[in-house]
């Protein structure tokens, strides 16, 4: 049986050519066209969209049937081509665009594709917005438009350099480039190679370059996880490179591994991107719940506030206006720096830890060396959203003294570690992901989560 079509706060996802055709791009097109149309009615002007896609082979047609569709209903698009997800938050911005469109299904398999929605603040629309398109796109109640009034395609192709340049306007190249790091780069051919491989030449790195062309036949499993990065951690070692650095096909999640080849994992992206920002400016962070303890460590030190979040970059990115935070993100290597775009960014995260590297003359192994040590342990299993209650109020049973956060199912701190506990929006799932100051302890928490689940 084809797996359901997916629409949630991330836009649409699917498999290309089961449940997700070029038919239903056009039509989702056509919904967020017509949901601009809307929100734009009083300015009275021609709208603009922008649209970028990751490398996999379906993106042009998918770019293709979006466009046809954002024409149809009157809106201009100008296609940016392969391009990472931050460069198109970016552009959107840049180019003064009424919203904006990533052809991409981020970390999952070759066979999926998804079409991203972002609004003209360059941030995922918001639940509400959400299932308002989705209305429009179920009643296929769209504003088409006659001829004479459709829309124009143009394009756009300085969509990397303008990106590049936004994230060197935060940092001090000259530092890092009297460093001549080696650095090897594994984009999993997606997006990202080009836009990072610039970025890396223009701080004076020797860059070796692995799964580089964006043709969007991943060399490896495309999650920058541990185990897909297998093989990369041997380039790291054996190449003698100081650093190496892992991105999504989107390259908006960045993980880095250090020149023993050791996996150092996503969680310290954003910890070490975050004590690079707070040691120059003052400001608080945003991080979701889900992420690392180390963030409110590297933020005590700085005397910065954490303000924790629902899952999903849409959420810490709106908290992070909300309490005006120039840096924060999500423990799955996502960094988001106000100054370059409400987006996660691989190459900001990229920057910053370069100079962190730089600025202090430690290599990478000695600045995780210093950040306090925590086992983490993210799991998942299948259950429904009323199992998933009830083991939230058993746990909650378990620990009366736990400190509780409700804003995305449910988040329990003790002294020495946490838990949260939250369902997936998009699957009959439950995550579970436990930190504490050992293993052992991490094993505990998650031993009593377990049990619960088997009392029910
Ligand atoms: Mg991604």
């Amino acid at each position: 049986m084809a797996e359901e079509l997916i629409i949630s706060i991330s836009g649409m996802r699917g498999i290309v050519g089961q449940n997700l055709t070029a038919a239903i791009a056009a039509e989702y097109g056509c919904a967020f066209g017509t949901f601009l149309k809307e929100k734009f009615s009083e300015s009275g002007e021609k709208l603009t969209v922008c649209i970028g896609r990751d490398s996999r082979p379906s993106g042009q047609l998918l770019t293709f049937a979006v466009t046809a569709g954002l024409c149809s209903v009157g809106v201009d698009v100008v296609d940016i081509g392969i391009i990472s997800t931050p460069a198109v938050g970016v552009m959107l911005r840049h180019l003064d665009c009424a919203g904006g469109v990533v052809i991409t299904a981020s970390h999952n398999p070759i066979q999926y594709n998804g079409i991203k929605l972002l609004l003209d603040d360059g941030i995922a629309p918001p639940l509400d917005v959400t299932e308002q398109i989705k209305r429009i796109y179920l009643d296929k109640d769209f504003a088409q438009v006659p001829s004479v009034d459709c829309g124009r395609v143009g394009s756009d192709d300085g969509a990397r350099q303008i990106h590049v340049d936004k994230v060197l306007s935060l940092i001090n190249p000259e530092a890092i480039s009297a460093k001549r790091y080696k650095v090897v780069l594994d984009s999993v051919n997606g997006a990202g190679g080009p836009e990072a491989n610039i970025l890396l030449g223009f701080l004076g790195c020797n860059v070796n370059a692995v799964n580089f062309e964006p043709t969007g036949i991943f060399a490896h499993a495309p999650e920058p996880t541990a185990e897909n990065l297998r093989d990369v951690c041997i380039q790291v070692k054996k190449s003698g490179a100081d650093i190496g650095f892992a991105l999504d096909p989107d390259a908006d999640r960045l993980a880095i591994v250090d020149k023993n080849g050791r996996y150092i994992g996503e969680e310290y992206t954003l910890a070490l991107a975050a004590k690079y920002v707070l040691g120059k400016i003052r400001t608080n962070v945003a991080a979701n719940l889900s992420t690392s303890r180390m963030i409110d460590d590297v933020a005590d030190a700085c005397g910065a506030r954490v303000f924790r979040t629902a899952v999903g970059e849409a959420n810490v990115a709106r908290a992070m206006i909300e309490n005006n935070c120039v840096i924060g993100g999500e423990g799955n290597g996502g960094v988001i720096d106000m100054r370059v775009g409400p987006v996660r960014d691989s190459l900001v995260g990229m920057a910053h830890i370069l100079s962190l590297m730089a600025e202090t003359s430690k290599s990478i192994s000695e600045l995780v060396a210093e950040l306090p040590s925590y086992h983490i342990i993210k799991t998942k299993f299948t259950a429904d959203k009323k199992k998933f209650q009830q083991i939230t109020e058993k746990v909650a049973e378990s620990f009366p003294d736990a400190q509780i956060n409700k804003t995305d199912g449910c988040r329990f701190d003790f002294e020495d570690g946490w838990i949260h506990i939250r369902a997936s929006n998009t699957e009959p799932v439950v995550r579970v992901i436990v930190e504490a100051k050992d293993k052992h302890i991490a094993e505990k928490y998650l031993n009593i989560v377990y049990q619960v689940r088997e009392a029910i």
